[in-house]
């Protein structure tokens, strides 16, 4: 490990992996002044192995940049799932009611609405390619930092010394807790429950979600016709999911989700994620600047997370990018650019992923009415062009 460099990115999930790649890329920094600490780089999934348990919905924005960083292309296709079509509903609407929300691709310029990927393969994608680019990737943890003021991070491997810290360290950000950035936090009260599913009538491309009383289910697709489920649920109601059996688990889901998949049935294990929603209340304190979780963690019932760390990486690269020849990364102005726009932007995402799970969860009047203007929606145009460009992650009609 070099003792001296101008940027350490502690954390090589999607988004402190991806930042580093959109660094060289854009911001003039070469590998040998970047060091990337990843302390457990997964390996990619081996081609004809079942789908991964995690996976992630990634907006078209998102596709985008990781084919500007060569990434996209490394993938292997035949384990990506385009989302073609989109339906989202609410209670016990049945799923071929007129009241639907729909979205399809062919309403737009665009072949997909965007894509679900296996966690671990985008990862392990992108640390090949941060390899392939000559950067330094420690895969020690990360012990502590130190500002002296300048920020010091130490391994077992080693202390290095570094101009600017980014924290890419996941929601409990070690980094963010040594920069004494404070965060609001909220239990949602909620766990998210995810595995893979076989359904009766399989239909590619297709994705789903319903609003329940009892929080989101999600049902996005996966090649050869399978589903990945994000089943968000109270406390007490996942306790109960949890405790079934896997055949009383799948006839529980195919009951709920009431979709035209038809029958439901579990493949493999279930994994559950307590759910809470972070916010750091500053991105940038000193030399340290954070992204991804580290900076912001919302509801999964969006399908979100990544997509906003990813705009993130952008972002940063693209202010680092702008600074006058001459001034070091960890300028205030660049930093500070970074953070007014990208602060924002988290927290529209958040308040909308929030206005969303606090109208439908707990059901009553407000969900009914929530569902009425859900479907209204989907029938006027322009609400309707807003509501697929945000699904894919752009803000203006594609150019
Ligand atoms: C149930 C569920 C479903 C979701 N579905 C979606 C979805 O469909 N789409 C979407 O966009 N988002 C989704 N999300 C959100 C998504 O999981 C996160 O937003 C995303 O993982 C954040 O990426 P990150 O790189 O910022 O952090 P992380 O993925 O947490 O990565 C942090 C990395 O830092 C490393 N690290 C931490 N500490 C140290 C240390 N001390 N030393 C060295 N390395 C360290 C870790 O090993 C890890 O690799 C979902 C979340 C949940 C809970």
């Amino acid at each position: 490990m070099t003792d001296k460099v101008r940027i350490a990115i502690v954390g090589g999930g999607i988004v402190g992996s991806a930042l580093a790649l959109q660094l060289l890329r854009e911001a003039r920094l070469k590998p040998a002044q970047i060091v990337l600490f990843e302390r457990e780089p997964p390996q990619a999934p081996e081609a004809g192995a079942p789908p991964e348990q995690r996976v992630y919905a990634l907006s078209l924005a998102s596709i985008e940049l990781l084919e500007g960083i060569g990434v996209w292309s490394r993938l292997d296709h035949g384990r990506i799932a385009p989302i073609e079509r989109m339906r989202v509903c609410s209670g016990s609407l049945p799923a071929d009611s007129p009241d639907v929300l729909r979205f399809d691709a062919a309403e737009s310029a665009d072949a997909a609405l965007g894509a679900i990927v296996g966690a671990r393969a985008v990862q392990a994608a992108l640390l090949a390619a941060c390899q392939e680019a000559g950067l330094t990737i420690v895969t020690e943890p990360v012990e502590s930092v130190q500002f002296l003021p300048d920020p010091v991070v130490h391994t077992r491997a080693g202390s290095c010394h570094v101009e600017l810290l980014v924290g890419a360290d996941g929601a409990r950000s070690p980094v963010r807790a040594a920069a004494g950035i404070a965060t609001r936090e909220r239990d949602y009260g909620q766990v998210g429950i995810v595995a893979t599913v076989a359904p009766r009538r399989p239909q590619v491309g297709t994705a789903f979600q319903r609003f329940l009383d009892t929080g989101p289910l999600a049902l996005l697709p996966l090649p050869n016709g399978l589903l990945s489920i994000v089943w968000s649920a109270t406390a007490a109601r996942a306790q109960e999911l949890l405790a079934l059996d896997d055949a009383a688990f799948s006839a529980e889901l195919t009951r709920c989700a009431a979709a035209d998949f038809g029958e439901l049935t579990l493949r493999g294990a279930r994994a559950a994620f307590p759910l809470r929603r972070v916010q750091a209340t500053q991105y940038v304190a000193g030399s340290c600047v954070l992204v991804g979780d580290a900076a912001h963690v919302i509801h999964p019932l969006a399908g979100q997370g990544v997509n906003q760390g990813l705009g993130d990486a952008q972002a940063l690269a693209a202010a680092l990018a702008a600074r006058p020849r001459g001034e070091g990364v960890a300028a205030r102005r660049a930093l500070r650019r970074y953070e007014r726009e990208r602060r924002l932007d988290n927290a529209l995402m958040g308040a909308v992923v929030d206005t969303l799970d606090r109208m439908f969860t707990g059901g009553g009047p407000l969900a009914r009415l929530a569902g009425r203007g859900m479907a209204l929606a989907g029938r006027l145009p322009p609400a309707r062009g807003l509501l697929m460009r945000g699904a894919a992650g752009r803000s203006s009609p594609r150019r």
